[in-house]
């Protein structure tokens, strides 16, 4: 006969309730979280699956304290961090930034070099003179030919930038900063980093143009979409990879009308003039900085020459859209484009990416200082 132990029971009964209650919760998935922040002129969506609420709102708000701190410090007309670096090199004086800001510039010095100079985030005066330096679609008409001929004559580069550490100085005073070709996509960057360190598996930033990843939906992938530059709707659908960035540039958002002309806001470092032809580029790629960059350097680069720029840039999943409609894509991009009721919105020429291209050589930074000889003792 067994004998009768109550305690022991009891703690069985317990078990199987736990266990009981533990696979129910198995079965019933955590909700996901959505919220919305406003930053960087556009709406910020962050979706996070996988992880309780509480624990999501708190990661969210963070990432949220973190964007806002970047909105203020890189904005490149507002008083801030980034305005205070333009009044110094305007002036010829070094200035000592914090480390995000030190990253992000001698990420876009190499990106810019990668590009040719074609992404170049030093023609801030440039942008300014155009009327981009607003919140609101610039009016009126293109600013003199005279005037942005001299600013192109001053050439400003970010290869003119030396950055000591935290010290920048730049060899050129007609330098003026203006991160927004790559800021989004940097932002996005250190957001999912700030998730992955809160303990979010599984989420995605939809920032305007700008998407990011980490991790997938559950089982299925994090699926996002092209929109369509000339209509509302979208062109193509993706499956984004975990930890991969979408990132579009076009000018069917910001750009100037006069005259019954459009003025994209992208503008040719080489002529001082906005970019014709391309009215949108995608990139597809693991670091958002550079698939930001690279949309906007392949936009500058136009028909022609874009495969080449995306190869020094070291992009491999690209699509192109000109204003005749015609998309083109890296067959990296081609095998991940997805059509959308029922198909593409054309065909799409499928342009494979020159081989052998290595980017510019990049001037390096100064090398560090040497470390001060110990005092000898008494
Ligand atoms: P979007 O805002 O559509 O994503 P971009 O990423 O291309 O477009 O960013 C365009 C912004 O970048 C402009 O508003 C201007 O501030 C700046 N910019 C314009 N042309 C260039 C360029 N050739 N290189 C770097 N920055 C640029
Ligand atoms: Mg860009």
């Amino acid at each position: 006969m067994i004998p009768r132990r109550p305690l022991l029971r009891l703690a069985l009964v317990v078990l199987v309730a736990a266990g009981l209650v533990a696979g129910v919760r198995a079965l019933r998935p955590v909700p996901d979280t959505r919220e919305t922040l406003y930053l960087f002129g556009t709406l910020v969506e962050v979706e996070i699956h996988g992880t309780p609420e509480a624990e999501a709102r708190a990661a969210i708000a963070d990432v949220g304290a973190h964007l806002q701190t970047i909105h203020r410090d890189w904005h490149a007309w507002r008083p801030g961090l980034l305005e205070d670096l333009n009044a110094a090199i305007a002036a010829g004086r070094p200035f000592t930034v914090d480390d995000a800001l030190a990253r992000v510039l001698r990420q876009g010095r190499d990106l810019s070099c990668a590009s040719g100079g074609l992404f170049d985030p030093a023609i801030g005066a440039l942008v300014e003179a155009w009327g981009f330096h607003a919140d609101t679609p610039p009016e009126g008409d293109p600013p003199p030919a005279a005037t942005i001929a001299a600013l192109v004559a001053r050439h400003p580069r970010m290869t003119d930038l030396r950055i000591d550490g935290n010290v920048v100085r730049s060899t050129n005073p007609a330098v003026q900063l203006d991160l927004g070709a790559y800021a989004k996509g940097a932002a996005l960057d250190l957001a999912a980093a700030d998730l992955r360190a809160a303990g979010v598996s599984d989420a995605v930033l939809n920032a305007g143009g700008g998407v990011q990843v980490i991790g997938q939906h559950g089982a299925r992938p994090w699926r996002v979409a092209i929109r369509d530059p000339f209509q509302w709707g979208v062109v193509a659908a993706l499956s984004l990879r975990p930890g991969e960035a979408l990132h579009t540039s076009g000018n069917y958002e910001r750009f100037l009308e006069a005259g019954g002309v459009r003025f994209s806001h992208i503008l040719d470092p080489r002529k001082g003039q906005p970019v014709q032809g391309i009215v949108s580029v995608s990139v597809l790629d693991t670091n958002g900085a550079r698939a930001d960059a690279a949309a906007t350097a392949l936009g500058v680069a136009g028909a022609q020459d874009w495969p080449a720029v995306a190869a020094a840039m070291g992009v491999g999943a690209v699509l192109v859209i000109s204003d005749d409609g015609t998309m083109r894509a890296t067959p990296a991009m081609r095998a991940r484009l997805e059509p959308v009721s029922g198909g593409f919105p054309g065909p799409i020429e499928v342009m494979p990416l020159p081989e052998g291209v290595s980017p510019p050589a990049c001037p390096p930074d100064p090398a560090p200082a040497p470390a001060p000889a110990p005092t000898p003792s008494p």
